[in-house]
């Protein structure tokens, strides 16, 4: 197993090397947005620098140049994962547009009063609010996966919830909330079997190992630029194209359209289909520098450094007097969300940036799961590859100060 460098890592992230209230930052909210690369920052300004200009309408060199640029971002992405055709990549402004614009689309052309959608318990609410609206339109039903205390997903009653009316399967590959990495392989496969779709809410997933679509065989998967250590404003719907070629348009107005007339309009063809206005150019050319930027790194290598940061985190977390881990199953990501007995989370996590100490409090966009767990919210500590077995001390550090104060 090749070691991981995480300290020469940090050097290509500027934002990691500065004092946070008079501390070195240590950064573990990277499930709510991962920093940047100096290579997405230069390919963004470089852009701007010298090649502005709108897509799609190329009368001109620079047109031509930010065109070229754009598809080719597209092209990157598609290859990243595992996409048969850049035709199936749209633009989106993240994973929740993606959602929403196959809850909207999808959904409103094949739903009918009786249909089920199935999410899991643990869902983002960007992964729960955009079926309830069609639902309501539509009268179709969203029903939870029960997941059990551990926070992992009960794949034998999710097995026996399937029927010819569940038409839809949404699912998150990673929970924010609570970092468990969802069974989706044998999801997929089971929801096929009883003639489902399925769409993948790959936020918290993409960052981590690498995706292919083809092998997964799911028929959506949504992510966001900005969890992957690209721009926010920028995101990724994949669909399978027949799926996509088939669903009617989200928005209306420019570039969606072949052609316009008061007596009809007929739309353009895969992915422009999908992509009404003038796109986020600088974000596409941003999420591609972030790719090139992975496609460079050991992932593996990288995977195993988060995993034994888990570890380490993990252990250190049982000798944390009061500390109560949520969600704890036997597969997850370096997540971990906590409560302290007796402190408030939000009082918890300013201690912690008084520390330098950065880490996410509250619901996490996932209430549904904290209602279950009785609990309002936890403090999440998040860890990407550039995070150090320093980061995680610093983090217990800082607990145990905390807790002096606190108790
Ligand atoms: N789903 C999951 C699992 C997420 O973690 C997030 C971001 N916290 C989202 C969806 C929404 O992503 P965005 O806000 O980038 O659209």
């Amino acid at each position: 197993q090749a070691a991981f460098d995480a300290e020469a890592v940090r050097q290509d992230f500027p934002i990691l090397q500065q004092q946070v209230n008079g501390q070195p930052l240590v950064y573990l909210d990277n499930a709510a947005t991962t920093q940047k690369p100096r290579a997405v920052i230069d390919a963004i300004s470089d852009y701007y620098l010298h090649d502005n200009s709108n897509v799609h309408r190329g009368a001109h060199t620079l047109s031509d140049r930010a065109t070229a640029k754009f598809e080719q971002a597209r092209q990157a992405v598609a290859d990243f994962i595992g996409a048969a055709s850049s035709r199936q990549i749209i633009w989106t402004r993240g994973t929740t547009e993606g959602i929403n614009l196959v809850a909207a689309s999808w959904g409103a052309a094949n739903l009918q009063p009786g249909d089920r959608i199935l999410v899991s318990a643990m869902e983002h609410h960007s992964n729960i609010v955009p079926w309830q609206m069609v639902a309501e339109r539509t009268g179709a039903r969203v029903e939870a996966i029960p997941v059990d205390e551990s926070g992992t997903l009960r794949l034998d009653q999710f097995e026996q919830m399937l029927d010819a009316h569940v038409k839809m399967v949404s699912v998150n590959h990673v929970s924010n909330a609570l970092g468990t990495i969802n069974p989706i392989e044998q999801m997929i496969a089971l929801a096929h079997q009883h003639g489902a779709l399925v769409l993948i809410d790959g936020a918290q997933s993409i960052a981590h190992w690498p995706i292919d679509v083809k092998a997964l065989d799911c028929d959506f998967f949504v992510f966001s630029g900005h969890k992957l250590f690209g721009p926010t404003g920028i995101g990724v719907l994949y669909g399978k194209e027949d799926l996509l070629n088939a669903m009617p348009p989200y928005q209306g107005g420019g570039e969606m359209i072949d052609s316009v007339s008061f007596d009809g309009t007929t739309y353009n063809q895969l992915p422009y289909k999908f992509e009404a206005g003038t796109p986020d150019i600088a974000g596409a050319i941003g999420l591609a520098a972030a790719v090139a930027y992975i496609n460079g790194m050991d992932r593996a290598a990288a995977a195993a450094h988060e995993d034994a940061l888990l570890a380490y985190a993990l252990e250190k977390a049982q000798n944390v007097p009061g500390l109560r881990l949520i969600g704890a199953a036997d597969r997850k990501v370096a997540v971990l969300s906590f409560v302290l007995e007796g402190v408030h989370p939000a009082d918890l996590g300013m201690l912690l940036d008084q520390q330098g100490v950065a880490v996410r409090t509250g619901h996490h966009c996932a209430q549904p799961i904290m209602d279950q767990y009785g609990i309002p919210g936890t403090v999440r500590a998040s860890f990407s590859f550039y995070n150090t077995f320093d980061d995680a001390d610093r983090l217990f550090a800082a607990l145990d100060k905390a807790r002096q104060l606190l108790m």
